[in-house]
């Protein structure tokens, strides 16, 4: 008896919340079927930026074999998968290339081939490319964030930022560890201190 007033009652609110409210199906609708211009050149950015962290620290993990380079690339695998996941439910062409350390964007590439460089001097230079990228990323995400209301978007950008926080947090460590040094660049040191005095968060999808 209880079972059926329960079914009752699901269903008598899913009836009233469908039949009422025709101005929220119509937000939806625009939400999965279009996006501004910025949007989706901050969604093309946004999907090589992720190869790039992926592409370095597999680069660097080829050199130095140091477990954290593996990780994080693998992290960052899961990065560039969510947002192509986003590009593909928007019908949007896929603007990244099959081949590491390729970028279509002259931006990245030039990133890509500096950073990669600094990397090969030595494990500590490494280090600091990791915390340069991360750096980077939480200030470009964060910049994204501000230029869209699609909670699609968004949701992606909330988990991938909790992401480069932890791997600036771990990154940071190990750069300290062996005898490193970092002051952010893009975020600020606030931001930055806030980040690498407090333990790692628990992320969707990372
Ligand atoms: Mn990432
Ligand atoms: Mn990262």
């Amino acid at each position: 008896m209880k079972k059926l007033i329960l079914v009752t009652l699901i269903s008598t609110s899913v009836l009233i919340s469908s039949c009422s409210d025709s101005e929220n199906d119509d937000e939806v609708s625009i939400h999965e079927t279009s996006l501004s211009q910025l949007e989706i050149d901050d969604l093309n950015f946004l999907r090589e930026e992720e190869k790039l962290a992926r592409d370095v620290y597999l680069y660097s993990y080829d050199l130095y074999n140091l477990q954290i380079f593996k990780n994080v690339s693998n992290s960052e695998q899961k990065h560039m998968d969510s947002v192509l996941e986003l590009l593909n439910k928007y019908n949007l062409p896929d603007p990244a290339s099959e081949n590491i350390g390729e970028f279509n964007n002259a931006e990245l590439q030039n990133l890509y081939n500096d950073l990669t460089q600094k990397s090969s001097i030595s494990v500590v230079d490494a280090l600091e490319v990791g915390n340069i990228i991360e750096d980077l990323d939480i200030k470009d995400i964060a910049t994204n964030e501000g230029r869209t209301i699609n909670i699609d978007l968004l949701d992606v950008y909330t988990s991938l930022k909790c992401g480069s926080r932890n791997h600036l947090r771990n990154y940071y460590a190990q750069l300290i560890f062996n005898g490193g040094l970092y002051i952010p660049t893009y975020i600020s040191i606030d931001e930055f201190e806030a980040i690498i005095t407090t333990s790692n968060e628990q992320c969707i999808n990372n």
